[in-house]
């Protein structure tokens, strides 16, 4: 095309960006890979090929590795990682510098290897992914900095074995190996096959910056060498970023490990524009949405979701945007959308639209190269909610669509998910903006923007999108643990006895639920003994169809994540000046149910627990996030939902409050296991919560053993997040059940806590999850 061609028709003319220097460092390395172990290169064998998307041609050859270089991959982790760690912030943040610096003189390179072998346009590797990994080790050098200041009670993990996909090859593994080196930990990271190299020329990076051999490893391979790494014993902690399937298959191999775990998963995230919106904006928000990285990105907006009285014009609008779209060569600086990242996934997405008879399908009208892996932007309308391209994560760039009538029928229709990643909203009304955004269940919500990221926002969803955070302040979390040795928690069972009653009058409690005493399913109770042998009483034995009606009326009680911490504070209040007011019965039972004599202190630890809550309860507030955009990330703290807990055996009536008060606190609504020995404290203090104002189903006590309604909790698909604190270890058994509906757990791996001292901010940190709204300002 000659210029004066171009000036004439307007069109834009090619504009290549040049692959030499990528081919050259290719070329360099003898186009072939080995694994990056221990600061060195492994000899290289030809198992699989890497290509490029856009025309077929092999790239270089890459190594499978084996289990034994697995093995050496993470002995080498392991053994450089206390040096690591000791070498302290300061030094960690000089090395993480050094890193970014280095990414950000190398960017070009970056930026065009990754083109190359992932398929996307080199404007979004170049403007997009390489700088936001050099964001991220800037911001993680400062966390490495800050470390000691900020999070004096917190260490490293230890070991982090780090498996990310193929769609944003180094972004995805800056957003883990940054924070997890800056925490002190060392990192053994699986590139996906389709896009090893730039996680390749990272290791090269790493080297040139000075990071001690064994710090960074990096192994290729596929799904198998995945695996391997989930599966070696001497991990302390699986970083996931990829499909559900997969996450939730780590989640029930883990189970039981005591590896740590945070899965970033899929999704399939609503874009909705309401009929106020600025139509040419959400238009071209939507380019960005489902189209940028040929809608091969997890949080694509790729469920639009129009207001009726638009749609007509807003689909007419949003074709012959897409008419306008350029595919081709992806180094072509002016091209909009380039290639899907392998045969396999565009025949996937060719399967999946074919096969797809529901509503209208429109292709855009656009030039098809003729060769390599390329799909036309694709809209399909008229989709029922229920419908499986509505549903299904198709990971191209096909846009499903519907429309809706109020913003209830948006909130209704955009949750109508099992994933809870992200969402876009466009209006120009600020009001109806901010009251909907809390309403979505996702993990980052965009007001009129979309597809906004940053290293000081965390992102990561809820449900079946995983859990766990990446960036800010609550993306390290996954990367620390408490310091401190832990000690064993030795099983505590039932005392036994032959004794009669102590209270001859029969008062056999029973279960709490939705504010309700109520007899337990199966009819059958226990007796319960002191020290002594005396009965004490009888406790009710809880079974799966308890659990459920216990669930059931927690969901019930949705109003009060509604309510204000103010309001909350209050209940929680009333509650220890009514437990304070019976504090010597209380104790009386403590003593007489352990045999012990420090029932009184226990009550009043447990009062001032309810008291250390009550003041969190409107304090422990999100944040606004200074993001690099005229705008402010709000980091919005929210509650979890239902949580259910298998409660401490040897604290009682500490060990239940200790758990349940923060839990309330941040709006959860909770399903109580007592202590399993112990449990008539428990059903005392339902007494206490009945004369407390706490509403019906928001706090629910059952009573039976940990081991048998451990499952029914973890399986249940309405419970949100389940914590074990029993002193019988339920670990394999709530990780495992719990991959049903990828609910958060916390358990405690057979490690005794000490509930007299006061760790409420782990426990509010467990009770919420934190939604990052984004506001972009100015006209
Ligand atoms: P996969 O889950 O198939 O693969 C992800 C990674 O896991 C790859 O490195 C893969 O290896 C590896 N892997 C495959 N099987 C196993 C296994 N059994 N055990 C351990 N590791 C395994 O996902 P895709 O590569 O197809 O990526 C697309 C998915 O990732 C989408 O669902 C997308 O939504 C999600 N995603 C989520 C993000 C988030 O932040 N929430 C961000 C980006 C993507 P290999 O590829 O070599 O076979």
């Amino acid at each position: 095309m000659t210029v004066k061609e171009i000036f004439e028709s307007m069109d834009y003319g090619p504009a290549p960006e040049s692959a030499a220097d990528a081919l050259a460092w290719i070329v360099d390395q003898g186009a072939a890979f080995g694994q990056f172990i221990n600061g060195t290169w492994t000899e290289p064998r030809q198992d699989f090929q890497s290509k490029n998307p856009a025309n077929g041609e092999t790239l270089a050859d890459l190594t499978q590795a084996s289990q034994d270089e697995i093995d050496a991959a993470v002995s080498a982790a392991r053994k450089a990682q206390p040096k690591w760690e000791k070498l302290g912030g300061h030094g960690r943040a000089k090395t993480l510098y050094a890193i970014a610096r280095l990414l950000q003189k190398h960017s070009r390179l970056f930026a065009v290897l990754e083109t190359l072998d992932n398929g996307k346009p080199i404007r979004e590797s170049r403007d997009i992914d390489i700088p936001l990994v050099q964001r991220h080790f800037y911001y993680h050098a400062g966390m490495a900095q800050l470390m000691e200041s900020e999070l004096p009670d917190a260490q490293a993990l230890g070991v982090c074995g780090q498996i990310v996909p193929w769609n944003f090859p180094l972004l995805m593994l800056a957003w883990k190996v940054a924070p997890a080196l800056a925490m002190g930990n060392t990192v053994v990271l699986k590139p996906a096959e389709y896009t090893s190299l730039t996680a390749l020329l990272f290791a090269d990076i790493c080297h040139q910056a000075g990071v001690p051999a064994g710090v960074v490893n990096i192994v290729t391979g596929d799904g198998a060498v995945g695996e391997m790494i989930t599966a070696h014993p001497d991990i302390d902690k699986i970083a996931f970023t990829g499909s559900t399937d997969v996450g939730r298959k780590i989640r029930q191999s883990t189970a039981g490990s005591g590896k740590a775990l945070t899965l970033e998963l899929g999704g399939k995230s609503p874009y909705i524009v309401f009929d106020d919106a600025d139509i040419d904006s959400a238009i071209e928000g939507l380019v960005d949405a489902i189209w940028f990285n040929q809608g091969q990105v997890c949080c694509a907006g790729s469920r639009l979701l129009v207001q009726e009285g638009i749609a007509d014009r807003f689909y007419t609008r949003l074709k012959a945007r897409m008419d306008g779209l350029r595919l081709g060569n992806p180094l072509d600086k002016c091209i909009d959308v380039g290639a899907v990242v392998d045969p396999v996934q565009l025949q996937t997405i060719t399967d999946m639209v074919s096969t797809n008879t529901d509503g209208e399908t429109y292709h855009a009208n656009v030039d098809m190269p003729v060769e390599g892996c390329f799909y036309p932007p694709t809209l399909i309308t008229g989709l029922a909610p229920s419908a499986r391209l509505m549903q299904e994560e198709i990971f191209g760039p096909v846009l499903v669509s519907t429309t809706f009538r109020t913003p209830a029928e948006a909130v209704a229709l955009a949750n109508n998910t099992r994933y809870g990643l992200a969402a876009t909203l466009w209006s120009e009304n600020i009001n109806l903006a901010l009251d909907i955004a809390p309403k979505l269940v996702a993990g980052v919500v965009w007001v009129n923007a979309t597809n906004l990221f940053d290293a000081a926002a965390g992102f990561g969803g809820t449900r079946e999108s995983g859990f766990g955070r990446e960036g800010g302040w609550e993306g390290l979390a996954a990367y620390t643990k408490p310091k401190g040795a832990t000690k064993p928690l030795k099983p505590l069972a039932a005392l036994s006895g032959d004794k009669g009653p102590v209270d001859p009058l029969d008062r056999t409690p029973k279960l709490y639920i939705g504010g309700k005493q109520t007899r337990p399913d199966g009819g059958y109770s226990r007796a319960v003994y002191g020290k002594t042998g005396a009965l004490l009483g009888q406790a009710p034995i809880a079974n799966r169809k308890d659990v459920r009606n216990a669930v059931e009326a927690a969901q019930a009680a949705k109003g009060w994540s509604g309510t204000t911490g103010h309001l909350r504070a209050q209940i929680l209040y009333y509650i220890a000046e009514n437990l304070s007011a019976r504090a010597g019965e209380f104790a009386s039972r403590l003593n007489a149910l352990t045999g012990g004599r420090s029932g009184a202190k226990e009550v009043d630890t447990a009062i001032q627990r309810l008291f250390t809550c009550a003041a969190w309860a409107d304090k422990y507030d999100g944040q606004a996030h200074g993001v690099p955009i005229r705008g402010v990330a709000l980091a919005m703290k929210e509650p979890v939902g239902v949580i259910g807990a298998l409660c401490p055996d040897e604290a009682p009536l500490l060990g239940l409050v200790s758990v349940m008060a923060p839990a309330i606190a941040m709006g959860n609504r909770v399903v109580l296991v007592a202590s399993d020995p112990f449990p008539l404290a428990a059903t005392d203090f339902y007494q206490v919560l009945e004369t407390s104002d706490v509403p019906a189903g928001v706090v629910n006590i059952l009573t039976g053993p940990h081991g048998d309604l451990a499952k029914p909790l973890a399986g249940h698909m309405d419970v949100d997040a389940l914590w074990s604190f029993s002193s019988t270890d339920l670990a394999a058994t709530i990780e495992r059940e719990s991959a049903g509906n990828l609910k958060r757990t916390w358990v405690n791996n057979g490690a005794a806590r000490n509930w007299s001292h006061d760790d409420s901010r782990a426990f509010l940190q467990a009770s919420t999850e934190i939604k990052n709204i984004w506001i972009p300002y100015g006209e």
